[in-house]
């Protein structure tokens, strides 16, 4: 019996394609670019969907649906993560795989853009379900994946551990080792120092890059962060770091408000005590996670999910620079009444590109066979970080436009110079 119902049809205005596509139509007019280009680079490369049969823990046999997409390789092998959720459908693969284009393009990483996923409940199963769910994947995209071609990460559903087992499977099936199949490996069989810190650790350097054009003091400043898992925890460790107080975390249990700061090292001990949630913090007082949003900061960063700024709440936004965490946390709805009051939006795809640098790194290092430092890699990551921020804020001042937009310009225009020269189209 198949667990997988066909894929759902979402509307419209929810599409998180269509909302990728119409920032990158803005910018895809501002840039001129040919009706040609427009069409290779909003195409996806390639969409594999595939049907695994599983054996289950109670003897019965299901089948999940898989899903890759590979948007674009011009710029090198295709890199993204691997979600297993019951939400999980083509259109949504489609557009995080276009996303990581972007990302790569705009951070200078040589990678090009994919996405996979399964359409599962992880929690629901066991481990040796998991398991045998994964190697069944990594045997179905034997032709697709491949250090020199399209290299997964984990992404919602998936961590260390279904890495490992992709790193396995391949392994076995291509006859010798191969670490750089896929990254957010376990340290201890070729993983990255910092890779865990390195989402969030960009967000705290594109939030100071931003603050330090906005003239903002960052001891003089306060901020709210939504989401507290890896991206939220750690952005908020390292952003109080820099001399802001945060005024609210939030996770999905509801908002923890301290006018006077609450002490992020107390809160992620807290959090990691109490099952990775805040239920119960009692540093702060207890707010919704949309007052969190509306709250009077100087800096917002959204790290839980998607859809949470849209043209609904963006005019009750008090921040005046959101430092997008998550992927895709201020809808398309939201962009211009944002602009129009003024609010710096860091785009996803420049400020939460720390993780995918580090993935960058990894597969650097497991071809090198030679590992760095943690110093070495944050150093590299906080340069990367800093030039791309620069380049984006350079391109919004040349087009006069926001930098969500300049950071599509950058990735279109570099991507579209590449497929340019290398032509045989
Ligand atoms: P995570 O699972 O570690 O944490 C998610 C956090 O959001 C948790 O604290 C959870 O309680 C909270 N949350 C869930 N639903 C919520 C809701 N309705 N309201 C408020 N909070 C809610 O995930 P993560 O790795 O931190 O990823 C967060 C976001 O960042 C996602 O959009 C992800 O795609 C994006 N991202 C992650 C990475 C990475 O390296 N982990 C890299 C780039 C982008």
């Amino acid at each position: 019996m198949s667990t997988n119902e066909p894929s759902t049809l979402i509307p419209a205005a929810e599409n998180p394609f269509d909302s990728m596509i119409s920032r990158f139509d803005e910018a895809a007019r501002i840039l001129n670019l040919s009706d040609g280009l427009y069409n290779v680079l909003k195409s996806p490369a390639k969409q594999v969907i595939v049907s695994l049969p599983v054996s289950m823990d109670d003897g019965s046999i299901q089948v999940f649906e898989g899903y890759r997409v590979v948007h674009n390789i011009n710029l090198g092998p295709a890199k993204g993560g691997i979600r297993y959720s019951m939400d999980v459908h083509l259109d949504e693969v489609k557009a995080l795989a276009a996303w990581m284009t972007w990302k790569c393009a705009v951070s200078n990483i040589p990678f090009g853009g994919g996405k996979g996923g399964i359409k599962c409940d992880p929690r629901s199963m066991s481990a040796g379900e998991l398991e045998r769910l994964t190697r069944a994947y990594t045997r179905a995209m034997i032709d697709v994946f491949g250090p020199e071609k399209d290299i997964p990460a984990p992404d919602m559903g998936t961590g260390p551990r279904e890495m490992a087992w992709i790193m396995d499977q391949y392994s076995k099936l291509v006859g010798y080792s191969s670490p750089a199949v896929v990254t957010g490996k376990p340290l201890v069989m070729g993983g990255s120092k910092g890779r865990v810190e390195a989402t969030g650790r960009g967000v705290m350097v594109a939030c100071r890059s931003a603050m330090l054009k906005m003239g903002l003091n960052p001891y003089k400043s306060t901020c709210a962060v939504q989401g507290f898992g890896n991206v939220g925890s750690i952005s908020a460790k390292l952003i109080e770091q820099q001399g802001l107080k945060i005024l609210a975390i939030s996770d999905v249990t509801g908002g923890y408000y301290n006018p006077n700061g609450i002490n992020i090292q107390e809160a992620i001990a807290y959090s990691q005590s109490h099952g990775d949630q805040l239920l119960g913090f009692t540093g702060a007082d207890p707010i919704s996670n949309n007052e969190l949003l509306e709250l009077d900061v100087d800096v917002l960063v959204p790290a839980a999910m998607e859809d949470q700024i849209t043209g609904h709440n963006a005019p009750r936004i008090r921040a005046k620079l959101i430092v997008e965490g998550a992927n895709g946390p201020v809808a398309a709805s939201a962009d211009e009444i944002l602009n129009q009051n003024g609010v710096m939006v860091v785009p996803d795809i420049l400020a939460n590109a720390g993780g995918v640098t580090v993935s960058y790194f990894e597969w650097v290092q497991n071809r090198l066979g030679y590992f760095w430092t943690e110093e070495r890699v944050n150093r590299r990551a906080d340069r990367n970080m800093k030039e791309a921020f620069e380049h984006v804020y350079q391109a919004s001042m040349q087009h006069n436009c926001s930098l969500r937009i300049a950071a599509y310009i950058v990735a279109i225009d570099k991507v579209a110079q590449v497929t340019q020269l290398r032509g045989g189209i």
